[in-house]
């Protein structure tokens, strides 16, 4: 049995200010939804606090992006300790630090052994763009973004990875892909690619999420489909009765 799993990505969003009245917002209910894993994403300045706040809770932290390297000469990086120091989770391969930072499936694969080296765990995410949807390439796309971006890891790690197939066109755009679709790939594919790399004994205990547009409307749909283990959210985890209210439904219909 997958344990549910919702997180939070706040990308580019909230002061450190802002951040703690959002997640004074979201204690209590988020409190009350407790047979599911739900972790938030804030921006690095709000790690410490948040830590704070949510110490002696189940609620989850994790980071937007880290470095694979221990320390040294990269301005502007994270390192895993680093991370480590507030977080359990981190996500890697968002497909906005694909597309404006240059991430790579071959840097994102050593962000991934990185985090397991630390024992942090990776929401890895993969997802096609309109133009390779458009052209039929999603299978060959989400494949390779799974072959290349979690090879080589040890069976005991890859069981604790979390995946999100976010296909890029449903990011931010109010056009969720529909339950069907999104159940399709992350069983044929996703899951898929994961029992060609690993094995189906280790792809059946990956958590995969869905991410694209989710709310507390449609949210429910994409949880009762029998592969998709909860959800990745951007914009609506900014809302905390928004966000309370996906969570709800992870426990509702997965839990
Ligand atoms: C995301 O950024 O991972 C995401 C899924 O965003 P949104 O929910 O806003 O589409």
């Amino acid at each position: 049995m997958r344990k549910p799993f919702v997180a939070g990505n706040w990308k580019m969003n909230k002061t450190v200010e802002q951040a703690s009245l959002l997640v004074a917002d979201l204690l209590p209910g988020l409190q009350a939804v407790n047979k599911i894993d739900r972790v938030l994403c804030p921006p690095f300045p709000a790690l410490m606090v948040l830590s704070q706040m949510t110490a002696g809770t189940e609620i989850g932290l994790g980071a937007q992006n880290m470095h694979w390297e221990e320390s040294g000469a990269f301005t502007g990086e994270v390192a895993p300790a680093m991370v480590k120091e507030f977080c359990a989770y981190v996500i890697l391969g968002h497909s906005e630090r694909r597309a404006y930072f240059a991430e790579t499936d071959q840097t994102v694969n050593k962000k991934v052994k990185a985090a397991f080296a630390h024992g942090l765990t990776p929401i890895v995410c993969v997802g096609e763009t309109l133009e390779e949807n458009e052209a039929g390439k999603t299978a060959e796309i989400v494949r390779r973004e799974v072959l290349e971006g979690l090879k080589d890891l040890d069976p005991a790690d890859a069981v604790k990875l979390v995946v999100a197939y976010e296909p890029i066109w449903a990011i931010g755009t109010g056009k969720a892909a529909s339950a069907e679709q999104a159940e399709e790939i992350i069983a044929k594919i996703v899951r898929g690619s994961l029992a060609e790399s690993l094995s189906s004994a280790v792809a059946d205990q990956i958590r995969i999420l869905y991410g694209g547009s989710v709310k507390g409307s449609n949210a429910a749909e994409f949880f009762s489909m029998p592969n998709i283990d909860g959800a990745l959210v951007g914009g609506a985890s900014l809302k905390a009765d928004d966000f309370t209210k996906i969570c709800q439904a992870a426990q509702d219909t997965i839990a």
